[in-house]
């Protein structure tokens, strides 16, 4: 289901550039946005890019009442060339229509919607911050638009594409994280949401940050919402723990986030031969390894950061001090190479950079 065509309405007042070394996540937007609407029975319609703005909406939105929403997060990058790509955005759409079909929402053609974000960000190129590790984000996301208070699947939907430029996510190189175990709220269930991209699952996460913060913790480490006993995610990224050796992730258990990065770091884990494994893993194995001195490293994996690694995992009054605080060597690695591959700066094995120009 695609629409007819992509129309472009350019600004007249373009926007000043911030001052790029003064980026905050996520504050700053770029001159254009991309919009579509759906209808059923119509399909999508009415494809354009547009300068970036607020729009009007009815106070009984779906979206408002009952969350029926979903979004995605990628990130083009400028080529030591000045090539500019995005990295691996099939992947985020495929995944942006697998929430879509848990939120009982229409599905939309994933080349037409590829094709309009690299045409927007090719117009609002001269956002793509000019520096070393910094990157213009995409912030894609579909919500129900009926002005209905009933509890249904709405019948009108919005999509947009607005862009953002981001800054390097740590100034002066990667420094660990302290996480916290979380055990009393849980982010996800078996047959909930977790494994898609929408808002409620960030609403239900927000006071267990905010209780981390307070406590000097930068991140919560989520466990599985029947047990609370087996590793599910942290924040917004993924976690992989090298133990005795062996790499170890959760495995994808429709509570997890299927995370591009997550997959990534595990192709090329496993394009290098070292041993990556994708199993349960409770917080006591962890804990246990830890106390034999076998847990090497831990690190999150997810679109703003790439790879951070752990430096302290706090659970049930215990500190576990990974690495000295350190970035371990596989963190780095990994790091170094996807990096590498997003900035053009080494070669592409697997064709993850779409190429915009
Ligand atoms: C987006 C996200 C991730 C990471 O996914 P990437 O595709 O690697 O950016 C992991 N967990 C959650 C909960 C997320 O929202």
């Amino acid at each position: 289901m695609r629409p007819a065509e992509l129309t472009i309405t350019r600004t007249t007042t373009p926007k000043e550039k911030p001052n790029w070394d003064q980026l905050q996540f996520g504050r700053v937007f770029s001159d254009h946005m991309f919009v579509m609407d759906y209808e059923e029975g119509r399909g999508w319609y009415d494809a354009r890019i547009v300068p970036f703005g607020n729009f009007e909406m009815s106070p009984a939105s779906l979206v408002f009442h009952y969350g029926q929403t979903v979004f995605e997060g990628l990130k083009a990058y400028k080529g030591e060339d000045g090539s500019i790509a995005l990295f691996r955005p099939e992947q985020n759409m495929k995944r942006m229509n697998d929430s879509n079909e848990r939120l009982s929402m229409p599905n939309f053609d994933s080349e037409f919607v590829i094709d309009a974000m690299k045409q927007l960000v090719a117009l609002d190129a001269d956002w793509i911050p000019p520096r070393d590790g910094m990157a213009l984000y995409l912030r894609p996301v579909m919500f129900a638009t009926d002005a209905f208070l009933g509890v249904a699947p709405s019948k009108t939907y919005r999509f947009i594409v607005m862009t953002s430029p981001v800054g390097a996510y740590y100034e002066g190189g990667m420094s660990p994280v302290k996480i916290a175990v979380e055990n009393e709220y849980v982010r996800a269930v078996k047959g909930g949401t977790g494994a898609a991209k929408t808002a409620g699952n960030y609403a239900g996460a927000m006071k267990a940050q905010e209780v981390a913060d307070q406590e000097g913790y930068d991140q919560v480490l989520w466990l599985d919402g029947r047990e609370q006993k087996y590793i599910e995610e942290v924040g917004a990224m993924n976690v992989f723990f090298k133990v005795n050796g062996e790499i170890i992730t959760p495995a994808l258990n429709g509570s997890i986030l299927p995370g591009v990065t997550r997959q990534s770091v595990i192709q090329l884990l496993k394009h290098w031969d070292m041993p990556i494994t994708e199993r349960r893993i409770s917080i006591e194995e962890l804990h246990e390894a830890y106390v034999r001195g076998e847990l090497e490293e831990a690190f999150g994996t997810g679109t703003a950061a790439v790879i951070s690694p752990i430096g302290e995992l706090y659970w049930k009054d215990e500190h576990m001090y990974i690495n000295d605080g350190e970035i371990g060597p596989v963190a780095q690695k990994l790091y170094d190479a996807i990096t590498g591959i997003q900035e053009g700066k080494i070669e592409d094995p697997f064709g993850w950079r779409n190429i915009i120009k």
